[in-house]
């Protein structure tokens, strides 16, 4: 028989709480582990759900591709300082099932971050949770839809309002969302019997962002014995049991993979890149615009900002982003292209010394794009800055009159983020042709595609980042 390969992306999926804490819970998922490998999962830097997912199915790092965040920057459009929602147009590289379609494999790419709009495969694609509206085409083929929809209703691309507070109603929905999923994805596999399947399941991530503080003692938040805690467990279990099903359809011709692009960790806060940004200089308001009278979170993309005095500014989010105002590439860029190296140190040099409101010292990590990646496509940032090892988000907004908050800037009054992510994910490898090496240290995010070509004896492209995991190295361990 044909060798297939099934790819079970869980987003979100915190190895600590599969691997360890919650392992007694996830029967069948600890099987797989116990039969073959796995190991942490080093994320993409930023470990952020469009470009790790990209990266993951790629082989190429965010530079490479162009994507530094759900919102980029586009290039050859200096009109604009804001960024937009990326799409799979963006995407300029070959991902796994395009390179399996070329070598007459068939595919199967359900959910998959970044495949909206869809794509021609040589088999089936959903697009994902990026897919604005179901009056749009959200598979390939179009026929695909209407069948999908005759037997599991609406397409459920995400749930919305997320990081709201009625969590019974957030609870209930990604249940429904993980149960639909993984149904598509079982019918799939039976019934179109692809070569090569991947789906990615969203809820764990909405999951850990609504829920993180319930059953995380680390948390600030966190109070024992809350009417929630017990989710966490519960939540796993229930994908344990949705992967259980899947796999009742698996035979012993079939290697299955389950991956992670990202872990997550308790949100302490954030730190409010704007408002610093302004207070030491580099960002400027209209005088209209000044605190006390700014609305709390005012965007920067909202006429509040003068660009003809601003210097830098910052994109909010898991990270920060942090742009200088160039001349020549800005639309109002006032630092002359020979000052701005000079002028992205001295910006460094200052964010390095961050302090909260209380004074304290809140460590930095600044990367520089062309250090950290093999090219810089598409408008790379000039820094991107990781607050205290992501225990903090960036806040892009302004209004909050102090450069570090306690919750986050996109949620309403008395809603929070639970969580950032964290920067590892996870991977199982189990099956034919896996190795039965239990657990294994030093995997990347950039070692997936490899692993995927070769166990469907399909060449890589030589230049592709990372290593197969199927020919695991003793130094591994
Ligand atoms: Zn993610």
């Amino acid at each position: 028989m044909p060798r297939r390969v099934l790819v079970i992306g869980l987003d979100c999926a915190s190895p600590h709480l599969v691997f360890d804490r919650f392992r007694d819970v996830m029967p069948n998922t600890s099987r797989l582990m116990e039969s073959g490998s796995f190991g942490l999962l080093r994320s993409s830097a930023p470990p952020i759900t469009v470009p790790a997912w990209t990266c993951m199915v790629s082989g190429r790092d965010p530079g490479e591709l162009g994507l530094y965040g759900f919102r980029n920057r586009l290039p050859n459009r200096p009109t604009e300082y804001k960024p937009r929602v990326a799409t799979s147009e963006w995407v300029q590289e070959k991902r796994l099932w395009d390179w399996l379609s070329d070598a007459g494999k068939s595919v199967a790419s359900l959910f998959v971050p970044l495949t909206w709009p869809p794509t021609p495969v040589r088999g089936h694609l959903v697009s994902c949770f990026l897919t604005p509206d179901l009056t749009l085409p959200w598979a390939f083929p179009t026929s695909f839809e209407h069948e999908l929809t005759n037997r599991f209703g609406p397409y459920i691309r995400d749930v919305t309002d997320f990081r709201a507070s009625d969590k019974p109603r957030i609870y209930d929905a990604l249940k429904k969302m993980t149960a639909q999923h993984f149904n598509i994805a079982r019918y799939v596999w039976e019934q179109k019997i692809p070569d090569f399947m991947m789906f990615v399941d969203m809820a764990p991530d909405r999951f850990h962002h609504a829920f993180w503080s319930a059953f995380d003692p680390a948390h600030p938040r966190y109070i024992r014995g809350n009417r929630f805690e017990h989710l966490g467990r519960e939540f796993y279990g229930f994908l344990d049991q949705n992967i259980g099903a899947l796999l009742e359809s698996i035979d012993e011709d079939t290697t299955v993979m389950i991956v992670s692009d990202h872990g997550a960790r308790a949100l302490h806060g954030s730190v409010c890149i704007n408002e610093w940004l302004r207070d030491h200089g580099w960002l400027k308001t209209h005088a209209q615009a000044a605190d006390p009278n700014l609305p709390h979170s005012t965007s920067i993309h909202e006429g509040v900002v003068d660009w003809s005095r601003t210097k830098a500014w910052g994109e909010g989010g898991y990270y920060a982003r942090i742009w200088l105002n160039v001349a020549g590439r800005e639309p109002h860029g006032i630092v002359a292209p020979a000052d701005w190296a000079n002028e992205r140190a001295r910006l460094k040099e200052e964010l390095l010394g961050l302090v909260d409101s209380a004074g304290t010292p809140i460590p930095v990590r600044i990367d520089e794009p062309e250090r950290e990646y093999r090219a810089t496509r598409g408008f790379a940032p000039d820094l991107l800055v990781y607050f205290d090892d992501l225990a903090y988000r960036a806040a892009g907004t302004l209004g909050h009159g102090q450069w570090v908050i306690a919750h986050d800037d996109r949620s309403g009054p008395g809603n929070y983020d639970e969580c950032n992510h964290d920067w590892d994910g996870l991977w199982i490898l189990s099956g034919r042709g896996a190795p039965r090496e239990g657990r294994v240290n030093g995997a990347r995010i950039y070692d997936v595609a490899r692993t995927v070509l070769e166990l469907m004896e399909t060449e890589a492209p030589n230049d592709l980042l990372g290593r197969s995991l199927v020919s695991l190295s003793a130094d591994r361990h």
